[in-house]
């Protein structure tokens, strides 16, 4: 099937080719003609899916370029998102001359426009907020042409407490074909999309989405901390492009730093950055200036970043889902990619529950500079290590004797004398133990001196 098949108009289907899309993704070929249709659906689809198109390609098909007015809008979550939808939608201009689309963000100047001065555009892009602020509480366009709207990144939408603003937008337009693109398909977010979105909304069954490419690994790293087991990971796998992605923002400025330090030329990403310097990290990052790139999660969310080969998470978010968003930066489009996650004895059980999720994980160890293929992963090195029980009686002596050996402050010999009242607990335990067990064996062999008496 190629885009010749949808019956786009020739102008469209030259301009794709131009643009070096032949054949429609799974996504687009389930939505692209239905949406031209103009019914209004939610889809599942990740980024990478190619789900970006499988709305622009309709919309750019149903929006009349003799009209200079509003005629769809795209809601995204994030400043970046907006970005990067507005940078495809914008290659079309070239084939289209009087397509015109502008970008409303809080990162975008939109000084010129916001006073209704220039041409108004066919189609606006933007964030939940600006796009309220401009088209509602400002009112700069006439919003009567507005036909159709796209939700990107739904959930996300809604995570972040917007569909309160995009209720509002919604109310002021007269019942537009809504496209929604979500990557999970929750029940809540369902049930809020009924109380704005047409009636005749379907609910797509997540087989738009496409055949995941990524392989899934988990790295044992024993007792070297992240840092030192980062370095030596990536001496040995000399990744092409790799985002590391960490938990939380400390950690990911830790991690940047001691790679710097290490002679690593690294773009950083957290949401701590100011605009201009996520900008410049952006910029960087498309223009491929750099092949490692340190992350918190802000940007396992949508961003297209081509060509990411490997995706490293020093440890697992405290939201697991997001795992599934570090992990979907790479594979992208039907090319292979590798998501290396780190764990010790210390970490398993994120690991393990993403198992029982279903992501098949192969495993490795950090040694010295060999990273060596294992048989075991986590759950079985658990149920290895796992300590035997003390007796309730033993654990309360251990913990009282760790009590009367502690001193005010920290005195020289400190730990040896509480290691030493531990040891005298242990041994008494253990006296006892052999007592009772010599007993038993005495008390089985009076019994059988008895029966043969
Ligand atoms: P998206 O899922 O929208 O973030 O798109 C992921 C990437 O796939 C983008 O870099 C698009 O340029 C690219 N892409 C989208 N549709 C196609 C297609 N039909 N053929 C080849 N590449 C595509």
């Amino acid at each position: 099937m190629s885009f010749k098949s949808f019956n786009l108009s020739q102008q469209l289907t030259n301009a794709l080719a131009k643009l070096g899309y032949i054949d429609p993704s799974p996504v687009q070929k389930a939505i692209i003609p239905k949406a031209l249709r103009g019914v209004s659906l939610l889809a599942q689809s990740e980024t990478g899916s190619g789900k970006t198109h499988a709305f622009l390609i309709p919309l750019i098909e149903k929006i009349d370029m003799n009209l200079n007015r509003p005629q769809a809008i795209v809601i995204s979550p994030t400043r970046e998102l907006a970005r990067q939808t507005y940078e495809f939608a914008f290659e079309f201009t070239r084939f289209f001359p009087k397509f015109k689309v502008r970008l409303y963000s809080s990162e975008s100047d939109v000084s010129d426009n916001v006073e209704g001065k220039s041409v108004p555009p066919q189609l606006i892009i933007g964030t939940p907020g600006r796009l309220k602020d401009l088209l509602i509480t400002k009112h700069i366009f006439f919003l009567g042409n507005i036909k159709r709207v796209v939700l990107d990144e739904a959930d996300m939408l809604l995570d972040m407490g917007f569909f309160g603003d995009i209720e509002d937008i919604f109310a002021n337009l007269e019942d537009p074909q809504t496209m929604v693109f979500s990557a999970t398909l929750k029940q809540n977010l369902k049930d809020e999309l009924l109380k704005f979105v047409r009636s005749d909304f379907q609910f797509e069954n997540d087989n738009v989405q496409t055949a995941s490419t990524v392989k899934h690994h988990l790295i044992d790293i024993k007792h070297i901390g992240e840092s030192a087991a980062l370095l030596a990971f990536l001496k040995i796998r000399k990744p092409y492009l790799a985002i590391i992605f960490a938990s939380t923002v400390e950690k990911v400025n830790q991690i940047n730093k001691s790679l710097k330090e290490n002679g690593f030329d690294t773009i950083y990403f957290t949401g701590s950055l100011d605009d201009r310097s996520r900008k410049k990290a952006l910029r960087q990052i498309k223009s491929n200036t750099c092949s490692i790139i340190v992350a918190s999660d802000i940007l396992s969310r949508g961003l297209d970043i081509p060509d990411v080969s490997d995706v490293i998470s020093v440890d697992l978010p405290n939201d697991l889902e997001f795992y599934h968003h570090r992990a979907g930066r790479t594979g992208r489009f039907g090319k292979s990619g590798d998501s290396w996650v780190f764990f010790n004895a210390d970490s398993v059980s994120g690991p393990i529950a993403l198992q029982k999720e279903g992501v098949k994980f192969d495993y490795f160890s950090l040694k010295g500079n060999e990273l060596k293929p294992e048989t075991l992963g986590p759950s079985e090195k658990r149920k290895m290590t796992k300590k035997k029980e003390l007796p309730e009686a033993e654990m309360k002596d251990i913990k009282i004797a760790k009590a009367l050996s502690r001193t005010k402050g920290v005195e020289p010999g400190y730990k040896k004398k509480k290691k030493e009242a531990i040891d005298k607990v242990k041994r008494k335990y253990r006296r006892m133990a052999i007592r009772n067990s010599v007993r038993k064996q005495l008390d089985i062999s009076f019994r059988n001196n008895d029966d043969e008496d």
